[in-house]
């Protein structure tokens, strides 16, 4: 039983090494490549508490990120406890030396990203129920449109992340952007240009930060002008694209030769 287990663990690192480091890479902070295919030098750990937030899961071990991450979620957080919002439940950030999970979402590569859940803790949770927690969905697939537990809170909470000058763009449900826009109509809303309508993401924002100046990263196309509360939102719920559905799968595009170099011990 035991060498049975040992072969797994031991095909599922030969499989993917990234998954089994169990150290950050030392050097100075460097976050390499593109969010879907990259790594990360110098990753320092998310504590799993701190005012304003706890950490989701933190036997995965998925709490690693560039330093400026690190600071935006404990900032965010801070911000959030101010404004009296409850404590944020955060959930995968990236593994110590980044690079591609072995299951799940195939970005968080380079440390810049991380998925910050739309459920509040109410009270202090213990360990066996961080580990345990379940998630809150904000989106009726039925109607695709957000159901009853999108509140003032989240709206809130979005503004926060996206107003901050360190993020390049948070994904959310195509559904939860339509209801920003809708509860924005008439207001000041230039963050709303950062949140990009993208599959899935009703239960959690993904948010992606700018590759940090002096970094070997590669930045993304700068979001669209205008606030995007027009038509390519409206696009999303046109037949045939599901707002819901699952996005095309792209052959995985190679992380850089430096990648290499973090995996030698
Ligand atoms: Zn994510």
């Amino acid at each position: 039983m035991v060498s049975w287990l040992l072969a797994v663990a031991l095909s599922a690192a030969t499989a993917n090494p990234w998954a089994s480091q169990q150290f950050p890479a030392p050097g100075h902070p460097d976050a390499i490549g593109t969010y879907t295919a990259g790594c990360l030098q110098g990753a320092v750990p998310l504590p799993e508490t701190g005012t304003g937030y706890q950490l989701l899961r933190p036997s995965h071990r998925r709490f690693y990120g560039h330093p400026v991450l690190i600071a935006y979620l404990q900032q965010l957080a801070r911000r959030s406890h101010t404004v009296g919002l409850p404590d944020l439940l955060i959930g995968d950030l990236a593994m110590p030396k980044g690079g591609p999970f072995t299951s799940g979402h195939k970005s968080h590569q380079s440390g810049l990203d991380a998925d910050v859940w739309f459920r509040f803790a109410p009270s202090v949770l213990s360990r066996a129920q961080r580990e345990a927690a379940t998630p809150l969905d904000l989106v009726d697939g039925q109607r695709n449109r957000v159901n009853r537990q999108f509140s003032p809170q989240h709206l809130r909470l979005l503004q926060l992340a996206a107003e901050d000058a360190r993020v390049e763009r948070i994904f959310v449900n195509p559904a939860i952007k339509l209801a920003a826009c809708q509860a924005l109509q008439g207001k000041p809303h230039g963050w709303l240009a950062k949140l990009r309508p993208w599959f899935g993401h009703s239960a959690h924002m993904h948010v992606r930060l700018r590759c940090p100046a002096g970094n070997d990263c590669q930045p993304q196309a700068p979001v669209p002008a205008g606030d995007g509360c027009g038509e390519e939102l409206l696009s999303w719920f046109e037949p045939p694209k599901p707002a819901s559905g699952t996005a095309t799968v792209k052959a995985p595009s190679p992380q850089p030769a430096q990648c290499r170099a973090l995996l030698t011990p």
